[in-house]
């Protein structure tokens, strides 16, 4: 019975070595075939695109999006402005 279990444990563990040792393998292969792995998308390389602009809802001044304010679907260059809303602009 005890010497049993032994062997399993020692089966089961010679199964998991063998396992890492074959992943290790594998992912050396990986490497080697491709040492380069695919860029990241074009479109999506951050700092390399200007900034989109946005429009003041109130104002009409132009701002990085980053600097805008979103709320309700319009764009703002600071809460006052959000605050006060949409201005008819001519
Ligand atoms: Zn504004």
């Amino acid at each position: 019975m005890g010497k049993t279990i032994l062997w399993v444990l020692v089966i089961l563990g010679g199964l998991m070595l063998a396992r890492v040792i074959a992943h290790k393998k594998a992912s050396n292969a990986a490497k080697a075939a491709a040492p380069a792995p695919d860029p990241a998308p074009p479109r999506a390389s951050p700092g390399g695109n200007p900034e989109a602009m946005v429009r003041c809802s109130h104002c009409g001044v132009h701002l990085p999006r980053s600097e805008a304010t979103m709320i309700g679907g319009n764009n703002w260059c600071n809460n006052e402005h959000a605050r006060l809303g949409v201005r008819k602009l001519d």
